[in-house]
């Protein structure tokens, strides 16, 4: 191909992204409104939206009879376009979803997992899940866009490996190449937060939001930092990792799982609330959480606790607010350095989010500089814990949205 047309085809590829994308924010918009908008002209856009059109992306629905011009034929994301399957690797479980193009979950199956035992176990296991998923998607007659997979840890996005995940020990696995052979689709490796910032932005509370963090709070903590409306991803690929930065390390502080000690989430992670509330049991005994572990027969958890909370118990809820305390000082440092647009709760914390919050909104306005603060807003992800499963699900949406030429129908 000549320099030229080589242009011409990348500049066409652009194009058709741009306006999708516009459609998948801001739809339903008429050709007219694309252009006023992209700043394309109108012969342009109708030909950028005839070939979306045949790519069978978005589709053509009612028309705007608002206004005083001709009524505007509309245009929207088609979410039969395709489906994609979604996989999250937690530290004690395996997620695995289908959506439709528009993350819309079609079928969903959650197992718990192991992560001391094998890895070829493991991943076995989620294959398994897949393949069951896959079969949802190939009896909607749809074709299924590619999978995405997230994973908590450091990864290589280029090579699909992951490089290091903390909490699970696992070091060099290549996601990417495993999966790919063993399903023949499309794969996508992402790290959980940086995937669930995706989302957000995609489906969430942040489309149309240049700047914003996304804090995954669970096991670990980890961010997605969305920012000039592109995921930051650092010099090699690991930008993020706000739960490692140090907090003043001392020789008593718990030790981090990457080995070191004084590290933010220490302070806030979901070990950090199930010791609070079992140092808080040993010396109090009128609190309601002995009762509920025994009647369920079940160890401390998160859900147990905020069950205990929402029934009003001081202890459960004193640990949540202590918790949101410790977030609120990583979430101020934060603001100060990022002057973000919006911070994001998401992950298996927030389902606490209604006694973190405030918590943590307290601590921001201690710690943050004033001016910077008041334009943050905190808000929690409507993901909740599946905020990095839809993420798994957004990161490959967004490859479709980046890239619709690979996506043609065929
Ligand atoms: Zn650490």
């Amino acid at each position: 191909m000549s320099k030229a047309s080589h242009d011409q085809v990348y500049l066409r590829e652009l194009n058709l992204s741009l306006v999708l994308r516009l459609i998948h924010t801001q739809s339903p918009l008429s050709r007219a409104q694309i252009a006023i908008t992209t700043g394309l002209n109108k012969s342009t856009v109708s030909s950028l939206v005839d070939e979306l059109l045949g790519f069978n992306l978005i589709h053509e629905t009612g028309v705007n009879s608002m206004g005083t011009g001709r009524p505007a034929t509309l245009l929207e994301i088609n979410p039969q376009a395709g489906c994609i399957i979604g996989v999250e690797l937690g530290v004690d479980f395996v997620s695995v979803a289908v959506t439709d193009f528009l993350g819309n979950i079609l079928w969903r199956r959650k197992e718990d997992a192991d992560p001391s035992e094998d890895q070829e176990k493991m991943i076995n296991q989620t294959l398994t899940i897949v393949r069951d998923g896959m079969t949802i998607g190939k009896n909607r007659n749809s074709r299924i866009f590619g999978l995405g997979l997230a994973i908590p840890g450091t990864v290589d996005i280029e090579h699909g490996v992951l490089i290091f995940a903390p909490n699970l020990h696992w070091r060099n696995v290549q996601f990417g190449r495993i999966y790919s052979k063993k399903t023949r689709l499309k794969v996508f490796v992402e790290n959980d937060a940086n995937a669930a910032a995706v989302a957000e932005h995609l489906f969430g509370t942040a489309r149309r939001c240049r700047d914003f963090l996304f804090v995954f709070a669970g096991v670990g903590i980890g961010g997605g930092l969305f920012l000039n409306g592109k995921l930051y991803r650092g010099k090699n690929g690991y930008a993020g990792e706000i739960g490692h930065s140090p907090i003043m390390a001392e020789p008593a502080q718990t030790v981090c799982h990457c080995g070191n000690r004084g590290c933010w989430e220490t302070y806030a992670n979901q070990y950090s609330i199930l010791q609070r509330v079992l140092a808080r049991l040993e010396v109090k005994r009128t609190s309601i959480i002995p009762k509920l572990t025994a009647e369920q027969n079940s160890p401390l958890t998160i859900p147990l606790i905020k069950q205990a909370a929402d029934l009003g118990d001081v202890e459960a809820i004193d640990s949540l607010v202590e918790a949101g305390h410790a977030m609120g000082q990583g979430f101020a440092g934060l603001i100060n350095v990022f002057n973000p647009d919006k911070i994001i709760l998401g992950g298996p914390l927030s389902i606490t989010g209604k006694y973190l919050l405030p918590a943590i909104k307290e601590t921001i306005a201690r710690h943050a500089l004033p001016e910077i603060e008041q334009q943050a807003e905190v808000l929690l992800s409507p993901f909740e814990a599946d905020a990095s499963l839809i993420g798994a699900i957004a990161i490959v949406a967004d490859d479709v949205l980046s890239n619709p030429t690979h996506y043609e129908r065929r």
